[in-house]
Formats: C-alpha cells, structure tokens, sequence
C-alpha cells in the first residue's frame, strides 16, 4: 500500500519524466512572439499555456439576438442589430470631424458614429450592404447611437456558425497599447484550443461525481466559448465545484496523514471525575452544542493520536465548560491538564470559577501568572513536578522553560487569537509524547471560511447558546444624544446595574489618544459624579496589579461604572453588568464589537449596548453598526464581516492555498463547498491512499499538479 511519502516521490519523478503541453511556455502558443510573452507574463502573470487556460472571461457579449432597431431602451447596454446602411457622411472639422452612417430595419433606424481611423473605416464599408452590428448603445439627445460598432457584412446562414458568446478577457492598458486588448487575448484563447486536445485535461473526477455534471473538457471549452449561457453555467459549476473538491481532498489528505504521524496519549476511560462531575456538581443542563463537542473531543483523545481541535464558539456559548470537562478526562486517565489565558485578569477569572466548581472534587488546582508571588510560585512548581496539582490555569507564564510537569496530558488554550503560534510550540516541548491540545476563540469565523482555512484541523462549532438568555437590545446614537444616552444608563444604574463604557485604545498605539481616553473618564465622571456613583478604570497602561484591583472593584460591584479600552474585550465575566456604551463605535471592527458586546448580557437582566458614534461616518461603517444592531448571532456577523472586508483580511485565518480560489468564492458558493467537502471526505475516508480505480483519475491529477501547497508540507 503505497504511502504519501510513495506518492510524493512519484511526483518528483512525475516531474522530471513528463511535461504536458500545458507547461508549455506562452510565447510558444501562435500569435505570441517573445515581446507579447513578455507584456503577458508582466502584465497578466500569464507565462504558461497553463495560466492563459485558466485566465477566464469575466463575462461574454451576448450576440445570440438581433434586436429590432424599434426595441431599443436606454437601459440595455451591449446591442446587436441587423440592417441596410446608408446615409455615409462625414460631420464637423478638425478635432471635432466625425464620420456618421445610418443603419435601417424594417422597424426603425439607428446611428453609427467613428471618431478614430474614419479613413479605414471609409473603405471597408459599403453603402446599401446589409450589415451585421454590434456595440454599446448610446442615447445622445434622444436618440440612440452606437460609437464605432463591431460591423460585419450579414449573409443569411452565418448566424449558424459563430461563436454567439464572445468571452470579454481583463487586459490592461499597456496591453492594449500593444495590440493585446480584451478581443484579442480571446483569440490567443481560441487558437490555444486549437493546439489542445482533451488528453491535455483528462478528467479528474471519479465517475459518481459525474453524475449530472459536466466532463472537464468540455467545461474548460464551454467556460471559454459557451454554446449557450445554460452550457457556461454548467461549466462555471463544474469547475467551481472540482476546484472546492480538489482543495477539500488535500486537506482532508494531510489530516489522515497528520493523525498518522502525530503519536498522542491514549485517554482510554471517562471515568469517576468526569462521572461525579457530570451527575453530580454540573450547575446546568449542558447545551447540544455543548454535548457534542465534548463528544467529538473523547472520541479525539481515546485514538492515539495527538488532537489538534479547534473549538470556535459564540460569545457566551459556554467554552469554559468544555474545557473544565476535558480536563476531567485527562485527569481520569492520571494527565495533568492546563488552562492557559491571554491576561491576568481572565486567568483570574477562569481559575476561580474552576475553583468553584470543584470545590467539592478532589482536584488540586493551582494558579500561575506574571503576579504569582514567589512562595506562591514554588509551591507550584513543586506541585506540578510531582503531579500533586492536577490543574493549573494561568497565563503564558506557564510554557516558561522552568515550567515542568509530571506529566501533562491536555492543554487547553482560550481565546487563541491572542496567542500565538510560537508559544504553543513551547508547550510540545513539556513532555516527550505532545499533550493534546484545545484551542477555543470566541472570534466566530464563517463556517465556510473554516471549512477552507481550517480544513486540516479537527474543529468544532458551538453555535448555540445556554437557553433563556435575553438578547442584548443593540442601537446606535451619535454622539449628539450623549446627553440623552447618560440619562438612560443613569437609570439602569440606579435600577442597581452596572455599565461599561468602551474606548478605542488599542494597548499604547493608535486610533485614540491616551488623553482622549482620560477626557472620556472626567467626562463620564461629571455625569456620575461621586460619591453617588463610583467608577474604576483599566487600561493597558496599568500594570497587572493595578487592573486587577480596577478589575475586581467592579466585580464586586463596589464601583457601579467600568471605563476600560478592549482590555476588557476577552472572557471578562461579570453578570450585573447589563450596559455597555462603545464610544466611537465607527472605529471598530465588526468581530471586535461582538466581543465587546458578549461582556453583557450574562446575567438575567435585559442588557443593552449603545454604539456612539460621531455624526460624520462612512458607508462601511455604517454598514457595520447596523449589522451589529440588528443581530446578535455571531456567526452572522463573521459572514457579513466577511463580505465587507474580503477574506484576505478576516482574523485568525492562516495564510492558505486555500483561499485563492480562481473560480470560487466562499461567499458565494456555499452550497457547492458544503457538496465537495462532504464527497471529499466520504472518499478520503473509504479511499485514503486514492488506489481505487474509481479514483485513478484524481490520483493521477494530484500527482502531476505541481503539488504547491499541502503535499510540500507531506514530502
Ligand atoms: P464563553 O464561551 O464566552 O467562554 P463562558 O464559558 O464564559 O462562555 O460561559 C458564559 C456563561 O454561561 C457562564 O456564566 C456559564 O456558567 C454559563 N453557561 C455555560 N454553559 C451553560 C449551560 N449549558 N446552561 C446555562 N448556562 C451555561
Ligand atoms: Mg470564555
């Protein structure tokens, strides 16, 4: 049975014993000499036969109708029509000298009008011919006009045998200028089929999938020069979906073969911790979501093999959960487990929920960060070397070399857009089998994106949340109605509520100024002035202890008002805080307000978030609060933040083959991604070498690719 690394080699050898026509370099195609190759690899990228084929028409000139002169509208823009010309005459002088001609059918009569190259133009047209023309239509004063047509002499059965939907090709103007305009790259396209033939694109997908869709050469001819819009729908689907599936069988390729190679600690049993836990201290009913995941990590862990999941969840979906009930099966099964944060105060936060939890169970557990006193910090460095502390949370303080466990089974990592790669690799260094990790992020990433980006990873979705939360009720005011916006807080105040006020400074740098963040502080004081009203601050300026002490005022509700910058955007748990007011609100990005807004709307009281915003705002940004305003769906938001922003830009996406997609759009072709992931997978997972003959032809393909991204990474 031959393994990747087989196939890899035969795909160096592949490489070194054939070259297709398709490699063949551009200025070998007809029609293209040594200094068109070179405006075309400078100004399209195009070097190969290869990437002339796959640079597609953005759209075809419709010449399947003749239009009656008296059907013409301003509103249609390309035209094609049929009559007699006459009435040749030439118009003004000089710089304004024109050539104009009528043509006329039996329902009407249009112009034509050139303005360049009227000479050539003179000779080649003859008066009281029937003529075939097509062009943009124009209305000048009324009336229609077509500024130098396409014309050609009209016989009565050449309709027949034309190419009825020319491909329009992108071009630049230095192309242009050199004679290789939108036309005639579509005529380097027509005679490159000329010099292929369907042995040049064998088929590559295996005969069930064929099933009602289109044979690949046909969909790259159809692609090109469709014989009707109904075939190049077909083709564009075809290849949309065989560009999908190839990306989703690589990654599903690498997965198999990352399982294969990864060696992971066996959690065999879920055992009297998670049992007792489970029946007895669980302060709630688990949500599905919830109970799937957990599902999907025991079945990860009791394989053998290093898990590698990533869990995404909305704001509030209850991760922490999921992460307290891993760590039960590590413990089950004699791991220690860690819980690492992004800040102090979240690790604080984390660690004392945990506490509570298992405040019944006989769990050891221990905090680590930056602030952990000395005495403090030996203890549990003792502890966790002689495995007498099975849990530790804390920060990044905990992959520090002098960090050593016993023992580590599992870690979990939350809200991983803050955590970088480079640190997780630390923690493999713990022990000699790799512990199996969990990453959760609360930054929702569209399903589809996932798919792409995250494909090679284990990860799951929590899209839903612990029942019988209110939704937070989000508006947006301009900075107009401050005045207005204080009184309504005042009164959830003095209700005996709690409020965030959010500014948009970002650690040290940007977008607001310290002091503007200060000013916002004596602002909010004036309108809640002490000793009625108590408010405490954080902000990256502060050292640990500072913000936690700000923190902690809060909490417990010793301070009724929070002013803060995104220090509080992460995990910060604090259930009477239902009012959140986001100043210049335009400045931030969706996902970030999302994150904002999930610090409210945790306890039982109905939560509001108002977004402030000066008065002067552009169109995306305000694109961005209403989507905030008008769904409280994280996932929802992801999409739209997607839409906005384009993929290339979106957090926590890696930098993937995956998304360059010629053909396909994630946003648009979901339903054609969610069909080749799972004929993907079904595939990898019956056929994972590909040595069926039913998938000799994929095999085939994959191996003479110039395998770039994925197989690299096998060899
Ligand atoms: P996040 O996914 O944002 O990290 P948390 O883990 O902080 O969410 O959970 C948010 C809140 O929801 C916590 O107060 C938690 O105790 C509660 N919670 C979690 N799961 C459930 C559940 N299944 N039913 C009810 N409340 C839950
Ligand atoms: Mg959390």
């Amino acid at each position: 049975m031959p393994s990747f690394r087989d196939i890899c080699i035969e795909i160096k050898k592949y490489r070194l014993t054939t070259a297709s026509l398709l490699s063949s370099p551009i200025e070998y195609l007809k029609g293209v000499g040594p200094l068109r190759a070179d405006m075309l690899k400078k100004e399209l990228n195009l070097f190969t036969f290869n990437d002339l084929l796959h640079h597609f028409p953005h759209r075809h000139l419709d010449k399947t109708k003749v239009m009656s002169i008296a059907s013409i509208t301003p509103e249609q823009d390309y035209i094609q029509i049929k009559g007699v010309l006459q009435g040749i005459e030439m118009i003004g002088i000089k710089r304004s000298k024109r050539m104009v001609a009528q043509l006329k059918d039996e329902t009407g009569i249009i112009e034509l009008a050139w303005f360049q190259g009227i000479t050539w133009v003179q000779k080649n047209i003859v008066e009281g011919q029937p003529y075939l023309v097509f062009g943009r239509v124009s209305f000048f004063n009324g009336k229609a006009q077509i500024v130098h047509p396409e014309m050609e002499p009209y016989v009565a059965q050449m309709m027949a045998q034309k190419s009825l939907l020319e491909p329009v090709y992108s071009s630049t103007e230095k192309l242009k200028a050199r004679g290789l305009n939108a036309k005639q790259i579509g005529k380097l396209t027509y005679t490159l089929f000329q010099q292929i033939s369907q042995k040049d694109l064998p088929e590559n997908l295996p005969s069930h999938l064929l099933e009602n869709r289109m044979g690949r050469w046909e969909a790259y001819r159809q692609i090109h020069f469709p014989s009707s819009q109904d075939h190049y729908k077909k083709a564009l689907d075809r290849l949309i979906f065989e560009e999908l599936f190839i990306a989703q069988v690589r990654l599903n390729l690498i997965k198999i073969d990352r399982h294969k190679n990864s060696k992971g600690h066996l959690f065999e049993k879920v055992g009297d911790h998670f049992n007792t836990f489970y029946n007895k201290y669980l302060p709630f009913e688990l949500t599905g979501a919830q109970k799937r995941v957990i599902k999907q990590i025991r079945q990860d862990v009791a394989k053998g093999y290093q898990m590698n999941r990533l869990l995404q969840g909305d704001v509030g979906s209850g991760k922490t959960m999921i992460a307290l009930m891993a760590m039960l099966i590590a413990a089950d099964n004699g791991f220690q487990s860690c819980l690492m944060a992004p800040t102090e105060i979240l690790a604080g936060q984390h660690y004392e929920s945990l506490k509570e939890l298992l405040k019944e169970m006989p769990i050891e557990i221990a905090l680590l960060r930056g602030s952990t006193k000395v005495g403090e910090r030996r203890r549990i460095l003792k502890g966790l070397l002689e495995d007498t502390i099975h849990f530790v949370v804390g920060t990044h303080a905990i992959i520090e070399d002098i960090v050593q466990f016993k023992n580590l089974g599992l870690a979990v990592i939350d809200e991983q857009h803050r955590f970088g790669v480079a640190q997780r690799a630390r923690l493999w260094k713990k022990a000699i089998i790799p512990p199996h990790v969990l990453v959760m992020t609360a930054t929702p990433i569209p399903r589809t994106l996932a798919m792409t980006a995250f494909g090679d990873l284990d990860y799951s979705i929590m899209d839903e949340l612990p029942p019988g939360r209110q939704p937070i009720k989000t508006v947006h005011r301009y900075e107009t109605s401050r005045a207005s916006v204080m009184d309504f807080v005042k009164t959830e105040i003095n209700k005996g509520r709690q409020a965030y006020y959010v500014y948009p400074l970002i650690e040290e740098s940007e977008k607001l100024s310290y002091e503007d963040l200060m000013q916002g502080y004596e602002q909010v004081k004036s309108f809640f002035p002490e000793p009625t009203y108590k408010i405490s601050m954080v902000h990256g300026r502060q050292n640990s202890k500072e913000k936690e002490t700000n923190m902690h005022r809060f909490k417990t509700a010793d301070t009724q008002i929070l002013v803060g910058t995104t220090v509080i955007e992460v995990g910060v748990n604090v259930p009477n805080a239902s009012v959140m007011v986001i100043e210049s609100a335009e400045k931030f990005g969706l996902s970030q307000l999302h994150q904002l807004r999930g610090r409210v709307g945790r306890g039982m009281e109905q939560s509001y978030c108002i977004l402030l915003s000066s008065v002067k705002i552009g169109r995306e940004a305000k694109e961005r609060l209403k989507t905030m305003c008008s769904t409280n769906d994280g996932f929802l938001i992801a999409e739209k933040d997607l839409a906005l922003r384009g993929p290339g830009d979106i957090d926590g996406t890696r930098q993937s083959g995956a998304l360059n997609f010629k053909l396909a759009n994630i946003i648009n072709d979901k339903v054609a991604l969610e069909l080749a992931k799972e004929a993907a997978f079904l595939l990898c997972d019956k056929d994972p070498n590909l040595q069926s003959t039913e998938n000799e032809p994929l095999r085939a393909y994959l191996i003479a690719q110039k395998a770039k991204i994925g197989w690299g990474k096998i060899a």
